[in-house]
């Protein structure tokens, strides 16, 4: 196993499966009686969905959202196979650079911003940013004079989860308004952007809004701006059994960017995917430390306390309930015919809000054993706390050696075409220790 530094990748030899680094870490938590929970995070997994996002949505361009998991490895890969990022802050934009994210790859694509954060991106050149309101276009004339502006539009996500714009977004009424204002301010809009929301159940919001986005350029070509950028935002479903939803949503995007923003109009369409590339990468490993049997009616109802719950990891629990279906498994074999129990799960705090699961059937479980829950990637570590000071998860990121090798000795080409010594070897082998 290679080691790498600031991120921690490790390398899998190509006899080990995700499954027995999960066992060895578990092991070695039992040897010094540590029940800390951690994450494996499968980069192989980021070069998969990036494979698809080419093939599926090839006049895309995605911008990683870093919000959704700022794990350096995570952004570190990303990085190296080619894409975007899209950042909503001062803290943000200063991790992805440092992580040698050139500037022009970022879009600074948080509407309303803090004047200082303003001022960060345009002295590190970061140019790209969004905005919806005229008092931010304010700050940004007194800040920051280079900036190419994307006018973010308020779209209809009533078919969405987590509802965007009720927050964020000019409507569609006021931007003649708006973008006269941009002229007045002698700054430059050079496109548009929106996003459906998270959790999107109707694939035809996104063919509304980027029809929406082509009046909006219509207007602003009219006023004189060069129209130049469309971002057709986030909301693509990441987790286990993506597929169908996710080509469902690229086959209506494709239609419309035909219909509304042809490929011969010279407008470059990028994206800001979030739970997409992360959602299924991320696998958590929580430990029971404590279990109670409580009597309903006849039935035995297990009550367990794990080592991760709302206040850390699965902080979505309360801020997205209907985002992540969260179905733990047990570490230990299940011999088939186990009987299942009903269970809560607890997580650790003492707030009984802290619950996991409330009506979950699954095999006994006992103090020590391990649980494991698939597709933590999103909106998980981002949003965890050290609340009653329980430990935060650790993760743990790795790449197969087939994968590393292929970076490290092989120009990277999605279509599969190999050469020798790339960019994207020299972005990896800086982990190398
Ligand atoms: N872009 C913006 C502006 C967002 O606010 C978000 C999520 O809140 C995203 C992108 C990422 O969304 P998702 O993870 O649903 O792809």
């Amino acid at each position: 196993v290679l080691v790498m530094d600031v991120c921690d990748t490790e390398i899998l030899d190509t006899t080990k499966t995700i499954s027995d680094f999960i066992n060895d870490k578990i092991k070695e938590r039992h040897s010094v009686d540590s029940e800390v929970p951690f994450h494996v995070a499968n980069l192989d997994d980021l070069h998969q969905k990036h494979i698809r996002w080419l093939r599926t949505l090839p006049r895309v361009k995605p911008f990683y959202a870093v919000k959704c998991n700022s794990t350096p490895a995570v952004i570190r890969m990303l990085s190296t196979l080619g894409t975007g990022f899209d950042c909503a802050s001062k803290g943000e934009i200063e991790l992805v650079l440092s992580l040698g994210v050139t500037p022009e790859k970022i879009i600074y694509a948080h509407t309303t911003k803090p004047q200082s954060h303003i001022k960060y991106a345009s002295t590190h050149g970061v140019d790209m940013m969004t905005f919806d309101c005229e008092e931010e276009l304010l700050k940004i004339s007194a800040c920051h004079t280079r900036a190419k502006l994307v006018l973010r539009i308020a779209v209809d996500d009533s078919k969405s989860a987590t509802r965007l714009s009720q927050k964020f977004g000019t409507k569609l009424s006021v931007v003649k308004k708006l973008l006269e204002r941009c002229k007045e301010l002698d700054l430059e809009v050079i496109g548009v952007s929106f996003h459906v929301g998270s959790g999107c159940t109707d694939s035809l919001a996104y063919k509304q809004a980027i029809e929406d986005a082509r009046h909006v350029f219509d207007t602003a070509v009219l006023l004189g701006f060069q129209m130049r950028l469309l971002d057709i935002g986030g909301g693509f479903p990441g987790n286990e059994g993506f597929q169908i939803q996710f080509d469902e949503f690229s086959k209506v995007i494709n239609e419309a960017l035909d219909e509304f923003f042809p490929a011969d109009s010279g407008v470059q369409v990028i994206a800001e995917p979030g739970q997409y590339y992360v959602g299924s990468a991320f696998t958590l490993a929580v430990n029971v430390f404590a279990k109670k049997v409580v009597m309903d009616d006849n039935d035995r109802v297990m009550m367990y306390y794990i080592t991760d719950g709302v206040f850390g990891s699965l902080n979505f629990l309360i801020s997205y309930p209907a985002h992540i279906n969260v179905a733990p498994y047990l570490h230990r074999v299940v011999e088939s015919g186990e009987k299942r129990y009903r269970s809560i799960i607890w997580g650790p705090t003492c707030d009984s809000l802290d619950r996991v699961t409330a009506n979950y059937w699954m095999p006994e479980v006992q103090v020590g054993d391990w649980l494991l829950i698939d597709n933590m990637g999103a909106y998980t570590v981002c949003c965890s706390s050290d609340f009653n000071g329980f430990d935060k998860a650790d993760i743990y990121p790795v790449l197969s050696a087939q994968t590393w090798n292929m970076f490290n000795f092989q120009i990277y080409n999605p279509n599969g075409t190999m050469g020798h010594c790339s960019r994207a070897s020299k972005v990896l082998k800086k982990c190398i220790v």
